[in-house]
Formats: structure tokens, sequence, C-alpha cells
């Protein structure tokens, strides 16, 4: 049977883009299909127009802190729909820029739904379409089953498409993307209620993070309602309304569901293709992205692995380099460090403080300051940072941060930790002044040292 292609990717989001042209470039000739829009959530609907919303809500704190440099007259009105339109110009520009690289590439372009005829046939519209090698990069979407009535609310898909800001929001949810979007309409200037199951938000984040995050956001005027279980999400005539399991209810005009994303597998095609799911609904993988089926690979988010873009990425490249290129790669998904855009910001790469107390004894550093430009202006933000270093050879297993520019920051210090750094490494950094990020290099003594012993928590 002849193949037309040497490789079709399902999904031209930020793993299969990448995929695709790294195969390309390979010389493979390769056809990727996309139902929606090119660039996928990361591009279209979640982390580019999540950060320019972002800093659409920004400004409302850097008014206020421009006064105490000495600025007057800076009264300003947020108007929602003027964000709208130039968030929508831009995600078209950056659109136009993906298609564009996928046809430098040589990669072919295919508009529709995609679905596995079996290993090396894909189906799309009409079309049977024949590659030795099938890659499944089709995301994942907003879950709406974590209690009766979520599917009412709106997801973050909408949330970035608001053309009026609610006066009133309930955020469901705990995680990165509930606590973001919290931060922000927030910022924005909505009343905003964060209901969540757990003590603080942010399950897996070192407990320090989490819980100066919850006072930082309850000092914005957020309403942090945790601790209770979440039974269900009604529509009400003046809005929503969630019932808690104490018997509680929580109401708001407008509802975000942020409890979590599902994996894109349905009416893929693949039970019949005998492609193992695990019990998530993700496609089962191993350390290569293979399938269970040879020829059929998956990464990104639709393997649940660690949901992120630069992850999906990584993966993408890591297959096409090593089917394509005969340089056999693969990702390391121990140390990935991640970013969380509220306000006040979090980073975070390697082990939290109970994660490396389970391996083995750890000494903790920290440092817990108001920052010169806030202390300046009066205002009360602090910025805590935290290394997490392996109590037998010094080595930093983890370096974590909620404070101004900590993405920034800990980006740079994630080389340092890919290298293998040491404490005595960040002592001998000679430190840039005056800045935030000059404390990480000048933490003396710890302030605990636990020895090995088995820990609770995150
Ligand atoms: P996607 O980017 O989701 O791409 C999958 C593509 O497949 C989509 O375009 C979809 O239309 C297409 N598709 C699905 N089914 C089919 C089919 N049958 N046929 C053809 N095409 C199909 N990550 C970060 O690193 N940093 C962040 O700050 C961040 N913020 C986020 C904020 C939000 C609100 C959300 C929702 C996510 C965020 N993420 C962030 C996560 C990030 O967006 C994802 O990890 C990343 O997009 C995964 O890439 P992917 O290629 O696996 O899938």
């Amino acid at each position: 049977m002849a193949e037309d292609h040497d490789l079709i990717v399902i999904g031209a989001g930020s793993g299969g883009v990448a995929a695709s042209r790294r195969a390309a470039a390979h010389s493979a000739r390769v056809l990727i299909v996309e139902a929606d829009r090119v660039g996928g959530t990361c591009v279209i609907r979640g982390c580019v127009p999540k950060k320019l919303m972002m800093y659409a809500a920004g400004f409302a704190q850097a008014f206020e802190e421009a006064r105490g440099f000495g600025w007057v007259d800076l009264a300003g009105r947020f108007e929602m729909n003027r964000w709208a339109d130039a968030k929508a110009a831009e995600t078209a520009r950056l659109e136009g820029i993906y298609r564009k690289m996928l046809a430098d590439s040589g990669v072919e372009l295919v508009a529709g739904r995609a679905r596995l005829l079996g290993p090396g046939v894909v189906a799309v519209g009409g079309r049977e379409l024949r590659a030795r090698r099938i890659l499944i990069a089709t995301g994942g979407a907003p879950a709406h089953d974590a209690i009766p009535g979520l599917a009412q609310a709106m997801t973050s898909n909408e949330v970035l498409d608001l053309r009026e800001l609610p006066a009133t929001l309930l955020v469901v949810g705990g995680g990165y993307i509930a606590v973001e979007f919290a931060s922000i309409l927030t910022g924005l200037g909505s009343k905003v209620t964060l209901a969540f199951r757990d003590t603080h938000p942010l399950r897996g984040f070192d407990a320090d993070l989490r819980t100066r995050l919850a006072t930082a956001l309850a000092g914005r005027g957020i309403t942090l309602a945790g601790g209770v279980a979440l039974q269900s999400l009604e529509r009400t005539a003046g809005g929503f309304a969630l019932h808690r399991a104490d018997g509680s209810v929580l109401t708001a005009d407008a509802a975000l569901n942020a409890t979590g994303r599902a994996p894109n597998t349905a009416d893929l095609g693949l039970a019949e293709a005998g492609v193992r799911l695990d019990a998530r609904g993700a496609v089962a993988v191993d350390a290569d992205s293979r399938s269970s089926v040879p020829g059929i690979w998956a990464i990104g988010d639709v393997t649940n692995r660690v949901n992120l873009t630069p992850v999906a990425i990584a993966e993408g490249r890591a297959f096409a380099d090593t089917e394509f290129g005969r340089r056999p790669s693969r990702v390391d998904h121990r140390t990935v460090a991640s970013a969380v855009f509220t306000d006040p910001p979090i980073a975070t790469v390697g082990l939290s403080e109970a994660e490396a107390l389970r391996a083995g004894p750890v000494d903790v550093y920290e440092s817990d300051f108001r920052p010169m430009k806030t202390a300046f202006a009066g205002g009360a933000a602090r910025t805590y940072m935290k290394l997490v270093v392996d109590g037998l050879n010094e080595r930093v297993l983890g370096v974590h941060m909620i404070g101004a520019d900590a993405p920034e920051i800990v980006q740079s210090l994630a080389v340092a930790l890919t290298c293998g750094a040491t404490k005595r490494d960040f002592d001998r950094t000679l430190a840039v002044h005056p800045t935030a990020a000059e404390e990480f290099v000048l933490m003396r003594e710890p302030v605990r040292r636990h020895g090995a012993a088995p820990a609770t928590g995150s």
C-alpha cells in the first residue's frame, strides 16, 4: 500500500507543530491535521492570551504604586472590549506566524478533524491519508465531571474571550489555572471567590509557597473558600450557586470551571486501532512516546505527563530526532521548571521541601523581605525565596519563589539546577545589585536542617 507521507501529525498545537517541523528538518515528508486554529491551546486559548490578560490586570497595581513614586492624575478605567480586540488581533498574528513556519518548513497542513482508521491510516473529511508513522498531539480540554453542574460554567476558553467583566465571579478549582484567573480577574476589577477542596490552593507546590499565595490573594480581596468539599454548581436567576458539603452556598454573577483538564482522546478511533489509554483517558506511552500500537506515538497533554507547553515541544522534538534524525533523545520529566502567573507570581523548579525530605537529609535556606519597589511605594507585598539543599552533598534540589519577577528569575536558576549546582556554587556567585534575585546568592545559614525522615504533605 503506497504511503504518501513519512509522518502524519494529528493536532497543530505546541507539540504537534514542534514535532512536524523538526521531522521535516530531518527531510521527512510531513502532513499535519488541525481541527481548529493552528497554534493550539497555548497560543490561542492558553498561555499567551492569559499572559496578555495578566499584563492588563497588572496596570491597576502599577498605577497605585506609581503614586508612591510621585506620579499624579493617574485615574483610569479598564475597557474589556478594547483588550479583547487587541488580544484577538495578536492571536491572529501569532497563528499566521505558526502557519508560515509550517509552510516554510515544508509541512503540509490539512484542516479538519482527524480519525485513526488503523496503524498508518488517518481519515480527514472524505480523505484517507497514509503514513508509516502517526503522531497523536491532540492536547486536552477543560473537564466538567468533578461535580454536577460544571458544564454550565465558563471555562478558561470563554474567560479569555470575555468582552464584559463580571461584577462577581466564582472560580471553582484550586490548581494553577484557577488561581491565575482569580488573580487576573481581581486585578481587572471583579470581586472573586475562589472555591476549592484543599486547605490551600496549588496542591503539589511547596507548602511555603501555597500558604503565602493564599495570604497574598486574600490580602488582595479574593475570598478563599477552601477546606470544604464541593457538591454541585447550580444556575440561578441571578447567576450561579455553588453548594458545598458543609451546607454553605457560594453565589456570584458568573462562574469559571477550572477544576482540571482531560486529554482529547474521544472520537479519534484509538480504541478501534488498539491504542491503550490509561485510567484517566490519556494515551499510555513509554519514555520514547510510543503508544501500545507500533507506528503510533503520542506527545503533549494528550499523554497527561507534565502538561506544559515546553514539555510538549520537547517531547515532539525528541520524537522527531529519534525517529527521523538518527539522534535518539528523551525528555527528562523530573526537573521541569514552572510558573504560576498570579499577583504575586510563583515560580519553582526541582523538589519541594517535603519531596526532598522523603529522599534524605535536607537543609533549607529562606529569604523573606519587602522588595525595594513596593516598600518605597508603601505597599505590603513581600517576596519569599527558598532553596532546598541536599544535606549530604550540598546539591541544590529545589528553588522556589513567590514575589515580583519570580518566573523570570527562576528560569535562569533552572539552568543552575540542571547543571547540578551546589549551595557552594550559589555562595561563590557574586550578586547583581540592587536586585531581588541577588537574595538567592546571599543566603548564608540554613533556617532548618532536617535529618532523613518520612514527611507528609507536599
Ligand atoms: P494543544 O496545544 O492543546 O494542541 C492540540 C491541538 O490538537 C489543538 O489545536 C486541537 O484543536 C487539535 N486537535 C484535537 N483533536 C483533533 C483531531 N481529532 N483532529 C485534528 N486536530 C485535533 N503551559 C505553560 O507552559 N505555561 C503556561 O503559562 C500555560 N498556561 C495555560 C493556561 C491555560 C488557560 C491553559 C488551558 C493551558 C495553559 N498551559 C500553559 C498548558 C499548555 O497550553 C499546554 O500544555 C500545551 O498547549 C500542550 O500542547 P499540545 O501540543 O499537547 O496540545
